[in-house]
């Protein structure tokens, strides 16, 4: 499939924000397009579900009906696809979880799928009651070790290699280039949860990756008031045209309302990122050796496990998510959670206002969750403020 924002019946008219300009001249601009009829810099939410044939029945505007398809998304979309240099461009979706599910559905029965063990809880919860009905086999493997991935990869039988890294809630790092090697060899496909890296800090098509899916809920809309979810696609093989079948048949496409607020907070992206990583590796730094905390997780640690990795393939920083492991335990972690002024006690993450979760308390005994866990998603606040008032909580609890 081609860029949908550079074919004929796109909604707007052509760009004169194209590359070489930085990534972020071309987000600041959505891509520079121009409203044709009013000239207005900002492109118009289209809301219209259905669209008037021609005379001689065509649809000569390419738009039918606004299940499969709707301008306004192909905006945001045309956006996304740019920053993940997507050849097949981008797909939008209803949640995040609609659009990791689109990848799983468009599997075979028989097919084999190797994901984390360390991974969004939500979705592993998903494929542990949904494949076993489809037939497909997945197993959960410690991602951050090559070897144990590559004994898991079944030659002709794996179809597909889940990973997500940084890896929700422990942010372990997954070398995205050798998966992609591994997944490859044996014939498989790589798909990359990349919500808490976001394509500022990581562009897994870049690296070999076939198929990015983000969370846009998070740090892509930033703003803590859409759910959405995107695809982007490595090359608009078979594969991807079922994606693409599976989001128009099932009903999956973004509203418009909500692709117009992301298209709004894709503009500030590059700011945002740059200034929450900055934030989470600053608060990262302050809260090592910290008396009350046992561990710190935080791939920007030069002592990290997964630092070295990381430092390869992100770029710009090291992503806005820590998380803190409480020395008194979880008793003690849900206590300082329970004390915090500034932070905000509430699940998700990517948004400008920080927030703090007892990680745990959310995904039950079969997670790999340490119980003293708080997991911190850095938003914009003064870092002064936010270290100040979570020292605070830590020390009274
Ligand atoms: C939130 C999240 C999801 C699910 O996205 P929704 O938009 O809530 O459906 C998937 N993966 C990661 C890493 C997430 O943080």
């Amino acid at each position: 499939m081609p860029d949908p924002l550079s074919e004929p019946n796109a909604p707007t008219g052509p760009s004169d924000a194209q590359p070489p300009f930085a990534k972020r001249s071309l987000a600041a601009q959505a891509l520079g397009r121009v409203d044709p009829v009013t000239r207005g810099v900002v492109a118009p939410l289209h809301v219209a579900t259905t669209f008037l044939r021609d005379p001689d029945n065509g649809y000569s505007s390419g738009f039918s009906y606004a299940r499969p398809d709707n301008a306004t998304v192909r905006e945001a979309e045309g956006v996304l696809a740019m920053l993940e240099d997507a050849g097949a461009g981008a797909l939008l979706f209803g949640s995040g979880m609609a659009a990791a599910t689109a990848v799983f559905t468009a599997l075979e029965p028989g097919d084999h799928v190797v994901a984390p063990r360390v991974m969004y809880w939500g979705l592993k919860r998903w494929l542990a009651s949904e494949m076993p009905r489809r037939r497909i086999a997945v197993d959960f493997v410690a991602m951050d070790d090559l070897a144990a991935l590559a004994r898991a990869i079944r030659p002709g039988a794996t179809k597909l290699v889940w990973i997500e890294t940084p890896g929700n809630p422990l942010w372990t790092v997954t070398d995205i280039a050798q998966a992609a090697h591994l997944a490859h060899a044996a014939g498989a496909r790589l798909a990359v949860d990349s919500t808490a890296a976001s394509p500022i800090h990581t562009r897994p098509l870049t690296l070999g990756a076939d198929l990015v899916m983000h969370s846009a809920t998070k740090i892509l809309n930033g703003h803590s008031d859409v759910v959405a979810g995107v695809l982007a696609g490595a090359r608009a093989d078979g594969f991807w045209e079922r994606l693409v079948a599976i989001r128009s048949g099932g009903g999956a496409i973004l509203g418009p309302f909500e692709a117009y607020l992301l298209m709004r907070s894709l503009r500030t992206l590059p700011l945002r990122a740059a200034a929450q990583s900055a934030g989470a590796a600053e608060l990262a730094r302050r809260f090592q050796g910290h008396p009350c905390l046992s561990h710190v997780l935080y791939p920007g640690l030069p002592d990290d496990p997964g630092h070295a990795v990381a430092a390869r393939q992100m770029e710009g920083g090291f992503g806005f998510m820590l998380s803190i492991r409480v020395r008194d335990g979880a008793a003690a972690a849900i206590r300082a959670a329970a004390r915090v002024r500034l932070w905000k006690r509430a699940t998700s993450l990517g948004g400008v206002e920080s927030l703090i979760e007892h990680r745990a308390s959310v995904e039950g005994p079969d997670s790999p969750c340490p119980p003293d866990l708080l997991r911190l998603s850095t938003g914009i606040e003064a870092v002064d403020d936010l270290f100040a008032d979570l020292d605070e909580a830590l020390r009274g609890a």
